[in-house]
């Protein structure tokens, strides 16, 4: 590739907005007979679309309990509720914001555990450094699809007799390394059916789990902890899926490897055209991870321009990007006052340097070349590049067009 990157006054490599993620849906008419039944029914939550769904997960899942909820942080909050204990959460700072603030309305105090400086995942070393009497529980995440090290960090979790659950929010559909389905280990594992998910039903949620009591308290939490004889047991919340919301899931699961296969090609794509760039680095994941969102990291020394440079670059060819996750959730005003700041050397490296390109499983390879010859361009350019911004940001970023 050669060429004048559009930061320096090329014309942009898109004529429109390229988007870092959109849902993959599809709408036929056979679809909106159900929708069409529902309404007419008159049964619009706690019906048997739900109850299908949540027979459906379990099969692709392989696991013995599913409770569809409306969202995955009321799931992490239910679920951390039930658990019954008191103390603190061990939870990785390199995270979305939910995990943490789940476990702050279910009244437990995080303890930020550092993520491992290439899997972006919870490092169980770091864990371990943290888990001990004031412990209540663990909790992993998979982060951007790929599954965090449950073998571990179960085992640091056993050795202090606490509870590990993960936040499976990105990884509907991935796999573990021995090839089970993400949401068949720890002791609960809670998706997110939101549109920027693998599995979208607009708004919703997962929990997983093979604990047959674990599973009744849940449902009893997303019935206002209302068992059915009205005297509530404890302080649930209705935390329930609408009818409608499991119609999309139960359509959109047969649909999931499909979409899955697509994402993973495409990643591979990017991996092929990319990785020979100096200091572009990929996320280093495991098992069949989703690909929830396709990560580079990016290293100023060798690419020549920083992650938000390369960003910045990126918006002026219409390549939208994201910068999950910065800042990292120990040093966002709602945790900043909570304790000592701790000290997590690569999630400070991985907040600074990890950048989200542009992935969907209806996204083209067109699509994707597109955005590996801006990073091409730009790579060849970062010197002027670099240059031109450091002298001069806030002109550079008012000359960007308006996508
Ligand atoms: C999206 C997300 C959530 C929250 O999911 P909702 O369904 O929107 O509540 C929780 N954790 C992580 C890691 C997420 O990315």
């Amino acid at each position: 590739m050669s060429g004048t990157p559009a930061i320096l006054g090329g014309a942009p490599t898109r004529t429109t907005e390229l988007p870092v993620a959109r849902p993959t849906l599809h709408s036929e008419a056979g679809m909106l007979r159900e929708f069409q039944d529902v309404l007419e029914s008159g049964m619009l939550t706690n019906g048997r679309h739900v109850s299908r769904f949540e027979r459906d997960v379990a099969d692709f899942v392989g696991v013995e309990n599913v409770i569809a909820v409306s969202n995955c942080t009321t799931g992490l909050l239910m679920l951390l509720k039930c658990l019954g204990r008191t103390g603190d959460c061990v939870l990785p700072s390199f995270t979305f914001m939910a995990t943490a603030h789940a476990a702050a309305w279910a009244g437990l105090r995080p303890a930020w555990a550092d993520s491992g400086p290439r899997t972006c995942t919870i490092d169980p070393a770091s864990a371990r450094d943290l888990v001990d009497r004031r412990t209540a529980v663990l909790v992993g995440v998979h982060t951007f699809g790929s599954p965090c090290d449950t073998a571990e960090l179960e085992q640091v979790a056993a050795e202090h007799e606490v509870p590990f659950i993960v936040d499976a929010a990105h990884a509907f559909g991935g796999r573990y390394p021995d090839g089970s389905r993400v949401g068949s280990a720890a002791l609960a594992e809670v998706f997110s059916l939101s549109p920027t998910k693998p599995l979208t039903t607009g708004e919703g949620g997962l929990i997983t789990t093979n604990d047959a009591a674990l599973a009744t308290e849940l449902r009893t939490a997303r019935e206002y902890g209302n068992p059915g004889d009205y005297d509530s047991r404890f302080a649930g919340l209705n935390g329930r899926l609408t009818e409608f919301a499991a119609l999309l899931g139960l359509h959109n699961l047969p649909r999931l490897p499909a979409v899955l296969d697509s994402r993973r090609t495409l990643a591979a794509r990017y991996r092929d055209r990319l990785s020979g760039i100096p200091g572009i680095r990929f996320q280093q994941t495991t098992g069949e991870p989703t690909f929830k969102d396709l990560v580079v990291l990016v290293d100023r020394e060798e690419f020549g321009i920083d992650r938000d440079q390369l960003a910045l670059s990126l918006h002026a060819e219409r390549v939208s990007t994201r910068k999950y996750f910065d800042p990292p959730l120990h040093t966002q005003t709602a945790y900043r006052g909570e304790a000592a700041a701790p000290h997590l050397p690569h999630t400070a490296l991985l907040s600074a340097t990890a950048l989200t390109l542009p992935l969907f499983a209806h996204m083209s390879t067109t699509e994707v070349d597109q955005v590996c010859d801006a990073v091409e361009v730009i790579a060849e350019n970062s010197a002027a590049i670099a240059a031109r911004l450091e002298t001069d940001e806030d002109a550079a970023r008012k000359e960007i067009p308006a996508p």
